[in-house]
């Protein structure tokens, strides 16, 4: 038993090893790409919830990585932000949607920033030089910020949104419903939208309880006057209920993935000729 508990041990670190060594290679990789500048940004509609309409888009990171193909943000992002390269991958993003920006003067650009950005005091200072470099309303902007890091630090997330709405660009509240949500505390932070998370949304026409989740929290969030943007609509059908629930705006794959910036001036082209 001894030995099998021995062979299990090394087992165990070898794992380990694996494990560093592959997050090592990976973040190596990353730092390249950012210095390369071979991190892509596809953009997914945002549409009125009633006209369907595309009224934005939302940037959102993609990384091509050599010899293994794309890899999901959701597993590259956190290594990103612990190994310091937050920065740099968010003001490329940044970057790069406020310069496609310019092709769709009617659009609203969303870009998603890590806690590892916002908690910088300089960053409003770094996105007023995008914003002026692009030549790009700041009103124009919408900068998403998770709910995550509002809870954990209440006063400087006040302070840093109070910075960047001096500057004109909106805020909204992100991933709403995934966590430890109070609406109640939202009212106190300045937010111009939430968005409602997709682990929320996706139940609304099986869930009974997920549904009234829903409801009670786009009319609280309206009753704070804050539109709602539903994200991860699959279906029609839950278009529509989310709509009628009152959200003004939604997203998902039912009215495009995010897809390359031609393509999002493409659909924009058929949609002004209807
Ligand atoms: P998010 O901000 O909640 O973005 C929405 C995610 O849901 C995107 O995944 C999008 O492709 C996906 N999605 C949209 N509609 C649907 C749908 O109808 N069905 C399903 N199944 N999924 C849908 P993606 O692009 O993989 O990004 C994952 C997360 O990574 C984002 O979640 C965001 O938190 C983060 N992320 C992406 N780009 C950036 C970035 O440039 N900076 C930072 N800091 N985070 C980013
Ligand atoms: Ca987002
Ligand atoms: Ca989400
Ligand atoms: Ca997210």
């Amino acid at each position: 038993a001894k030995e099998a508990g021995r062979a299990r041990m090394i087992c165990y670190e070898t794992a380990m090893d694996t494990d560093r060594e592959e997050r090592n290679a990976l973040e190596l990789d990353l730092r390249n790409a950012i210095e390369r500048q071979e991190l892509t940004v596809a953009y997914q509609p945002l549409v009125d919830a009633v006209s369907h309409q595309i009224t934005g888009v939302e940037a959102l990171v993609r990384w091509n990585r050599p010899g293994y193909g794309p890899v999901s943000p959701d597993a590259f992002i956190p290594v990103a932000e612990t190994s310091g390269l937050i920065e740099a991958l968010g003001l490329l993003v940044l970057r790069k949607a406020c310069a496609a920006a310019r092709q769709w003067p009617d659009l609203r650009i969303a870009v998603n920033v890590s806690p590892g950005q916002f908690r910088n005091p300089a960053f409003a200072d770094y996105v007023r030089h995008v914003l002026k470099d692009a030549a790009i309303e700041a009103e124009r902007v919408t900068l998403e910020i998770t709910e995550g890091y509002m809870i954990q630090n209440p006063e400087r997330t006040r302070q840093s949104i109070e910075r960047l709405k001096r500057l004109g660009v909106k805020v909204a509240l992100d991933d709403f419903g995934s966590g430890f949500s109070s609406i109640g505390y939202l009212r106190q932070f300045g937010f111009d939208r939430i968005k409602i998370d997709r682990s929320l949304t996706m139940d609304v026409l099986t869930d009974s309880h997920a549904r009234e989740m829903l409801q009670a929290t786009v009319a609280l969030a309206r009753a704070l006057d804050l539109p709602v943007t539903a994200e991860g609509i699959e279906t029609e059908e839950q278009g529509t209920a989310l709509q009628l629930f009152g959200c003004d705006e939604l997203q998902g794959y039912f009215f495009g993935k995010p897809m390359p910036e031609a393509e999002i001036s493409r659909r924009l082209a058929v949609q002004t000729a209807r």
